[in-house]
């Protein structure tokens, strides 16, 4: 059948062994109006199918009898073979039975032969294509269906299926054409489990395939089969690979605990020998050596906790502690730690803490100091003039309290385009500044990571040339809501700071307005007493670097040589010796870098308003005094005895060792420690159970025992606290960190006033 014999002319093969019958409707054919029909005759069962297979025909009208054969039979073969000819049945009798016969025939239409008018062939002839052509294009649309697709009656009875579904229904596709609607029900049954079909199944062929059902007006229903073996197996893959990849993760995580366990003890040893060879004699030369394996060793230790904690980040096995910590104490320790680094720039360095933090502050104190020193750390590597100054306090926001850390420097500044690859890890805005300052692009990566672990925000603001400041903002639980009955202790004062614009001006400041107090800047310089106006109710503080250009002038100052009242002052100084000459009483020094310990020192004096000493005699060498507290470590490596033991006689502090918990156990019986410093992995017995032990004694009861690790893993300190340990420390230990801690015990204990503290 083509399209323009279609619209032209209709083709008709008449089915016939009566000639007359054959004439008679050939005539009624060519009576119908407005449209060509062209007949052509076959009077037997067999030229009819060698007509339909010579040509195709629009349509054949096949009479109820052929010789001894019937239409119907005709019908029922012959259509079969030739779908896309629509076939009539034509027919003489008049019998009830032969409508529905015709139509499982397959007949698209039945007439009979002494009814038909021109009008009524022409339209029965007309819908009878129309329908094949409808016909055609389901078919065309079904075999080229990806899915596989069942169409049921109302009855369940499948009317319509393509390829597709039958490969679904393991019926054997070369045989398509002889499938038969009891075959795909057989198929549909085998794959339904309690009369239901399953929302996925494997067919015989080892195909998956997803079932979908929709409805058909006529209540029946379509049964859709996607084949979804390559998403299955995909699937499969990525689970698999992602349990791979999680095993391997693990591996990883452990392989580098137990790395990190083997490389921190020996960088203890090294460290730690660097520091005791520092105290001996050395030439120059030596000492430069001697530096360099500090330097080194510390950056090459920066770089395996960074490491460390990035791998721990990514294997989910950072934990965030919630500890109680004093937030005055924690800044107190870095900025103590990163002043030299400062000094030997040439660069101030200044911290201000909100006296309303003064209470403890919960949260996790071991990465909030890692994110402060690190904004320091690069505060101080990118400035070159100037200084840096960090500030630390509470602020509101829809009700809730959030801790504000700002580092603020006046440094080389970081262009706005750049700033988004801050926080990227091993990302460097600036290779060359790089080469110059070393660093590897983890430290803001972990800042940020850290930041987002406790639930805060980390930004960075900047104007390249003149500086950047990073702003850390984490939340404050309600506990810890900043105690305002400390913002008035200095009410009424003025504080007079000779010196300059800059970090100490800043904190300074900021103190006072804190506090209740007024502050004042003087520049350095002549005629700066003249400058000063009224001196009741001021503190002066004077910048050493101010003292050397307006020495005379302070020198007359401290002499009282004003006359009247003696106002209090302050030397804010690196150390005794650089106090700009000063002669004065070392209580009245202040050292850099200046915080929350100098602005207390300050408000104590203020508070107790006694008469300022005026200078007399040369100041205590610079050495650090003997310290009361008894020191009992128990370590069983050598060389780490041998450096402890070195740097804490050098703090002043009488220290015993004990090789393993057995003996640790015994000297605690024999002697009266105030504290001991207690390595965890020891042999014969470890320190957790020494700790245990310990505790059960009268003497060890409320003894402060504080645990020594190098392992990172993230239960350690738990351990150690379940122990009863009173606090942990990671090895290589950061002696600053440690003799600051003995410092404040001792003074506790025993009241000692430390020089430097
Ligand atoms: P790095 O170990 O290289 O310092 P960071 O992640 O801490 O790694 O910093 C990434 C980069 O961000 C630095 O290399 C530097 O280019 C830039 N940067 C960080 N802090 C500052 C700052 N205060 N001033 C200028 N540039 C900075």
């Amino acid at each position: 059948m083509t399209q323009s014999l279609a619209q032209s002319e209709t083709v008709v093969l008449l089915v016939e062994d009566d000639r007359d019958d054959f004439f008679l409707t050939q005539d009624v054919l060519q009576c119908v109006p407005n449209h060509k029909y062209s007949v052509v005759w076959a009077g037997s069962y067999e030229r009819a199918n060698f007509e339909l297979l010579e040509r195709s025909y629009d349509v054949a009208l096949v009479d109820y009898r052929i010789g001894e054969r019937t239409g119907l039979e005709f019908i029922r073969e012959a259509g079969r073979r030739f779908p896309d000819t629509p076939m009539i049945l034509l027919t003489g009798v008049i019998d009830p039975h032969i409508d529905r016969a015709a139509e499982e025939a397959g007949a698209a239409d039945f007439l009979e032969k002494g009814a038909i008018t021109p009008e009524l062939l022409d339209r029965s002839i007309r819908y009878a294509i129309k329908n094949a052509r409808r016909r055609a294009i389901l078919d065309a649309v079904l075999s080229n269906s990806a899915a596989g697709i069942v169409a049921l009656d109302r009855s369940g009875v499948p009317i319509l299926w393509n390829k597709q579904a039958l490969r679904a229904l393991a019926i054997e596709p070369e045989a398509v054409a002889a499938v038969t609607s009891g075959n795909v029900s057989e198929g549909l049954a085998k794959i339904r489990s309690d009369g239901r079909l399953p929302e996925q199944f494997a067919a015989a062929t080892g195909e998956v395939f997803e079932t979908g059902i929709g409805t058909v007006p006529s209540d029946g229903q379509v049964i859709v089969f996607h084949e979804i073996t390559h998403r299955i197996r995909a699937e499969e893959l990525l689970r698999k690979s992602v349990a791979e990849a999680e095993a391997a993760n693990m591996a990883k995580s452990s392989f580098l605990a137990t790395m990190s366990h083997e490389l921190r003890t020996p960088m203890n040893g090294i460290l730690g020998m660097a520091r005791v060879l520092a105290n001996t004699p050395l030439d120059h030369e030596q000492g430069a050596y001697l530096d360099t394996i500090r330097v080194s060793g510390e950056s090459l230790l920066g770089i395996i906790n960074d490491v460390l904690d990035l791998s721990k980040i990514e294997a989910g096995h950072m934990e965030i502690e919630n500890v109680e910590y004093r937030v005055g104490d924690l800044v107190n320790d870095v900025t103590r730690l990163l002043a030299p680094t400062a000094r030997a720039k040439g660069i101030d360095l200044a911290a201000f803490v909100d006296p309303q933090l003064a209470g403890s502050t919960r949260g996790d104190p071991l990465r909030v100091r890692q994110i402060i020193t690190n904004l320091i750390g690069n505060a101080i590597k990118f400035t070159e003039e100037g200084g840096v100054t960090l500030s630390v306090d509470a602020i509101e926001s829809g009700g809730a309290h959030q801790l504000r850390i700002r580092v603020n420097d006046t440094g080389i500044g970081i262009p706005e385009g750049k700033r988004d690859r801050l926080f990227k890890r091993f990302s460097q805005v600036d290779a060359s500044t790089t080469r110059m300052h070393g660093g590897t692009g983890l430290g803001l990566a972990l800042c940020r990571e850290f930041v987002s672990l406790m639930g805060g925000h980390i930004d960075c603001d900047s104007t390249p040339g003149a500086g950047s400041t990073f702003v850390v903002l984490l939340p404050l639980s309600g506990a810890d809501a900043p105690d305002r009955s400390r913002t008035r202790q200095l009410s009424g004062w003025r504080m007079a700071l000779i010196g300059r614009e800059g970090p100490l001006a800043n904190v300074i400041r900021a103190y006072a307005a804190s506090s209740g107090a007024t502050m004042d800047l003087l520049a350095c310089g002549p005629n700066v007493l003249q400058r000063l106006g009224p001196t009741q109710s001021t503190a002066i503080i004077i910048d050493s670097n101010a003292a050397k250009s307006a020495r005379d002038e302070i020198v007359r100052l401290i002499a009282g040589e004003r006359g009247g009242t003696p106002t209090p002052f302050f030397v804010i100084a690196d150390s005794v010796a650089d106090a700009g000459g000063l002669d004065i009483d070392p209580d009245l020094l202040l050292s850099r870098p200046f915080g929350q310990q100098a602005f207390e020192r300050i408000c104590n004096r203020l508070r107790r308003r006694a008469p300022t000493t005026v200078a007399r005699g040369t100041i205590a060498p610079a050495a650090g005094p003997q310290r009361s507290l008894k020191v009992l470590l128990a370590e069983d490596n050598e060389p780490n005895q041998r450096v402890a033991r070195a740097i804490l006689r050098g703090a002043g502090y009488s220290i015993d060792v004990a090789s393993n918990g057995h003996k640790a156990i015994e000297l605690v019986g024999q002697k009266p420690y105030d504290v001991v410093l207690m390595d965890v992995n020891m042999p014969s017995m470890d320190g957790l159970e020494a700790t245990q032990q310990i505790r059960q004694t009268d003497a060890g009861r409320a003894l402060p025992i504080i645990g020594l690790t190098a392992s990172v893993m993230d239960g350690d300190r738990q351990r150690c606290l379940e122990a009863g340990m009173n606090d942990h420390l990671a090895k290589p230990i950061d002696w600053d960190t440690l003799i600051a801690l003995l410092n404040r015990m001792d003074t506790e204990v025993y009241g000692t006033q430390a020089l430097a503290s």
